[in-house]
């Protein structure tokens, strides 16, 4: 019988939570990974504080809370822990890249091999509609009523220049393109960023706008860096400009772990290793 994936827990999303699209996408890119022989109990969930973070609850997968904004560094512990596992970290854009940005930019400068997905709706949603790193100038929300006036961060463009070797954007209208990238990620043997366009029904619904500008990436070389970097600029979180999906950027470099845990190219006993820790703590 094929397992669904779905908890039977009671979801507490705004109907129209843009939340849902990648919750039902990550089910079926598990899925559909399953069927090429991955393994469910290799795979394990991190999530950040949100309205993201619930979605940990709502998937049938082993799963870890971690606090805000710390949910990369949790995930990074159970990859070296164990190198074997797919770490597959969930974070809002207040999570990722205020609180959690130097933890960001950090793995992807390691090229820590974990996935890294971003519920980007340009706002918090929990507590209500203050305004995050990637809301545009002008944002007005419950902390800044008269519009904010900080320009926006590019989080593509700071975590290709700090060295992620895989970097996409998705829009949660998109279903069938956000699995395939969601797929694609959790494949990539390094770090990877995906950075979902994931509407907030309640606080921030920019549909029509993100309708009337999203277009996909064609006749691009996601191999070329300076591809990337052209394309990552193109629309800055901020100017009236398109908005590119698909996948920006993927190398095959050495992973962080590789490196840390296996110096010489061969293989180490965790266990006895994790064991011999252990017994000198206790
Ligand atoms: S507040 Fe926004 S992000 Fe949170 S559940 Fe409601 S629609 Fe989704």
């Amino acid at each position: 019988m094929t397992r669904q994936l779905i908890t039977a827990a009671e979801n507490t999303w705004c109907p129209g939570c843009g939340n849902f699209s990648i919750q039902h996408m990550m089910k079926s890119a598990l899925l559909e990974l399953n069927r090429e022989g991955l393994a469910f109990e290799n795979v394990v969930l991190v999530a950040g504080i949100g309205c993201h973070g619930k979605l940990v609850d709502y998937l049938d997968i082993n799963s870890f809370y971690a606090i805000h904004g710390r949910p990369i560094p949790v995930a990074s512990g159970i990859k070296i822990a164990n190198p074997d596992l797919h770490v597959i970290c969930f974070s809002g854009d207040g999570d990722a890249y205020a609180e959690g940005l130097d933890h960001l930019l950090f793995v992807a400068k390691r090229n820590l091999d974990i996935t890294v997905i971003v519920h980007n709706n340009r706002v918090y949603g929990l507590t209500t509609g203050q305004y995050t790193p990637t809301s545009p100038e002008g944002f007005k929300g419950r902390s800044t009523p008269r519009g904010t006036i900080e320009k926006p961060l590019n989080p593509l463009e700071l975590v290709l220049a700090s060295g992620g070797t895989y970097i996409a954007r998705g829009y949660t209208k998109k279903l069938q393109q956000l699995k395939e990238l969601f797929k694609q990620a959790i494949r990539h043997r390094g770090f990877s960023l995906v950075d979902v366009l994931q509407v907030c029904a309640t606080y921030y619904d920019i549909h029509d706008y993100y309708d009337r500008h999203v277009y996909d990436l064609t006749d691009h070389d996601p191999g070329s860096y300076s591809q990337a970097w052209q394309k990552v600029r193109e629309w800055d979180y901020n100017a009236d400009a398109p908005i590119a999906l698909g996948t920006f950027y993927q190398a095959a470099l050495p992973t962080f772990e590789e490196r840390l845990l296996r110096p010489g190219g061969g293989t180490i006993d965790r266990v006895e290793k994790i064991r011999r820790i252990l017994s000198r703590a206790v």
